[in-house]
């Protein structure tokens, strides 16, 4: 499914359109369920895996992983928590780092 999370072919932090990899904001075993509702955003080399890349960077991780949440609660019935099995909402980024 295209992503519900953006709609411009370009990189989620800078803009650029050259290099573009689709970056699935539930990964792992969820990669699968965020491909299905569109929770995916497009991200540079730089942005995706490099140094300031969103693999290495948690905060910014986090931040995607709220706003998808939301996004996906917009237009689905579903319970999100139920698919991705966890709620990333009701918690700080602090809380979220320390596994609450
Ligand atoms: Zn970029
Ligand atoms: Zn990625």
């Amino acid at each position: 499914m295209k992503s519900i999370i953006q709609k411009n072919n370009e990189c989620w932090v800078c803009k650029s359109t050259y290099g573009l990899h689709t970056h699935h904001v539930f990964g792992a075993s969820n990669k699968k369920a965020s491909d299905k509702y569109g929770l995916t955003i497009k991200l540079c080399l730089m942005h995706h895996t490099g140094s300031e890349g969103i693999h290495f960077d948690r905060e910014f991780d986090f931040v995607t992983k709220q706003l998808a949440q939301e996004k996906f609660e917009e237009i689905n019935y579903e319970s999100f928590i139920k698919i991705f099995g966890r709620n990333y909402l009701g918690v700080t980024f602090t809380e979220y780092i320390r596994g609450r």
